[in-house]
């Protein structure tokens, strides 16, 4: 059968907040460097009473956020408020707590002998203005977890949100605006790629971008030919490898879970089950179960686990990605019955070679490669055989083995026993490797990308010599050797060996020459 389903429908409801031109990036930009200065003189705890007070207002406002970004973006409401709301609260408080240290002057000393004078104090300083742009999947999570780090540290920020999902980034503004952060400071540039490629051009001093590597690759490009950093969360093509020894109703549940809320378009959903040919029969046929029973949007229920997807071209790759799987051999695997127009029938594609599209790209939607495996060894093998390195997940009752599959796997982060949740544990610091991208976002991680250092480094002498500069002279190789050798010798007599030629290096008055 071909897999091409009725033309998904772009759920987006909401009236768009008005589109900005590529030529009001520069005024934008212009007004948030203004803006930043007096931001960043606050200091860190004015910044943090009013990102609190965000927290505040976004908990007040939780049910009017996760429904916007239900019918913005397509997913249940308890979908965003769990993965998105509560997750936003997390990072925030988070965030809150970890500021002050983080971003506090570091003071330290050098365990170099000949540096003994010097005092170092290394400040965490802002970018100045960065830009975030950010994708549809998470339209309200994924801004809010760098847009809230990025102002804690004194950037100003500007936001792209995503052309289809508009309000869920005009909304995280009308928040932190409400709370008291200026509206120079956070400013929203809505629009579709060419105000994001605008943006990426434009006399910006960082890019946070979250997306596809396709439009990774060029937004890298572009800051690469400016020298100015970014941070880079891309697409995925996430692993799960289910042992021999794994509770296969588990494993099951957990990656029907991943892959298909969000209606599949999940960074960090399972995109690949390498399973153990001893449980590949129970396991297909619990994942069997589980598919049948998922509720779709539209089917008549009151509820429902499966949305459409955002655009209508994303049904067409999907199914090409399915038919390419099917002429190769595989086959694939839909619940009875029949669809409801424009969602994309969560669909297993069964004994999938090697070679298929969908095992090769990223499938953005509810479509299951599940594959045979004879061991571990071809699972992880297997698993590591994509250019893609975001998240994977390991399924085993034996967790020392899971963790030594974990340990071989190319991803930036591995889950055992569960999946997906990698993006919603404020704690960890979450990306990829390989073209899945550079930079992390969220953890400790997440705030050191929002600044940069400067660092002082302060003689407690304000004229004595130091100990390499000119005045050479002619037993300064054996003062030097001297000094080695007490700094690095084998044994105390080698080091006390060095001790008087050492004195005369280090102690040097300014004289005239
Ligand atoms: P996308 O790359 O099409 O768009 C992302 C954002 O970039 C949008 O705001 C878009 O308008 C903007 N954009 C488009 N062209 C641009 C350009 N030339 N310069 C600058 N900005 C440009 O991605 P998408 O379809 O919105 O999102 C889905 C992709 O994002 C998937 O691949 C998914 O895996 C990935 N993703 C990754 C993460 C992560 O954390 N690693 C999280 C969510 C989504």
């Amino acid at each position: 059968m071909s897999l091409a389903a009725s033309p998904a429908v772009s759920t987006t409801m909401s009236a768009a907040p008005g589109v900005a031109a590529d030529a009001d990036v520069p005024a934008a930009i212009a007004r948030a460097r203004v803006a930043q200065r007096a931001w960043q003189a606050l200091g860190v705890d004015a910044r943090a009473r009013l990102i609190e007070r965000f927290r505040q207002a976004l908990y007040e406002r939780r049910a009017e956020v996760a429904e916007l970004i239900a019918r913005e973006n397509g997913k249940p409401a308890s979908e965003a408020t769990m993965t998105e709301v509560a997750t936003s609260l997390d990072l925030a408080r988070f965030y809150l707590r970890l500021a002050p240290d983080l971003l506090a002057p570091r003071r330290l000393t050098s365990a170099t002998l000949a540096l003994w004078r010097k005092r170092i104090t290394i400040a965490q300083e802002p970018h100045g203005v960065v830009a975030v742009i950010s994708p549809w999947n998470y339209p309200f999570m994924l801004p809010a977890g760098v847009v809230v780090p990025a102002l804690l540290a004194g950037n100003a920020v500007v936001l792209k949100p995503s052309e289809l999902t508009p309000s869920c980034g005009a909304l995280l503004a009308e928040l932190l605006h409400a709370a008291g952060v200026p509206t120079d400071v956070l400013q929203v540039l809505q629009g579709d790629g060419a105000v994001g490629a605008a943006l990426v051009q434009s006399d910006i001093d960082k890019v946070f971008f979250t997306g596809s590597v396709a439009t990774g690759r060029k937004v890298g490009h572009a800051c690469a030919e400016r020298f100015i950093p970014c941070a880079l969360e891309l697409g995925g093509s996430d692993p799960a490898i289910v042992c021999d020894d794994a509770d296969v109703e588990h494993a099951a549940s957990g990656i029907t879970w991943g892959r298909f809320s969000n209606g599949g378009q999940t960074c960090v959903a399972p995109k690949r089950v390498y399973v153990a040919a001893t449980v590949y029969d129970r396991f297909v046929a619990a994942m069997q179960q589980r598919v049948q029973s998922l509720q779709l949007k539209g089917a008549g229920t009151a509820s429902f686990d499966v949305g459409p997807l955002i655009q209508p071209s994303q049904s067409t790759t999907l199914a090409a990605q399915g038919d390419d799987a099917t002429a190769r051999g595989a086959r694939a695997w839909r619940a009875a019955g029949t669809h409801p127009e424009g969602v994309f029938p969560p669909t297993l594609l069964l004994d999938v070679p090697p070679a298929a599209r969908a095992l090769c790209e990223e499938t953005f939607g509810p479509l299951l490669p599940i594959v045979r495996v004879r061991d571990d060894a071809e699972a992880i093998a297997l698993a590591n055989s994509t250019p893609f390195g975001l998240s994977a997940s390991v399924w085993s009752r034996n967790r020392a083995r899971a963790r030594a599959i974990a340990a071989q796997l190319q991803a930036g982060t591995v889950v055992i026993n569960d999946v997906t949740l990698v993006a919603g544990i404020a704690e960890v610091p979450h990306g990829g490797m390989k073209a899945s991208g550079a930079g992390r976002a969220h953890g400790a991680m997440g705030l050191e990308e929002c600044v940069r250092t400067r660092t002082v480094v302060d003689d407690l002498f304000t004229s004595w010599r130091q100990a390499w500069w000119f005045g050479y002279g002619a037993d300064s190789a054996a003062r030097g050797d001297a000094y080695v050798r007490l700094a690095h010798g084998p044994s105390i007599l080698a080091r006390l060996s060095g001790v008087s030629k050492t004195l005369q290096l280090l102690f040097r008055p300014e004289r005239p020459i």
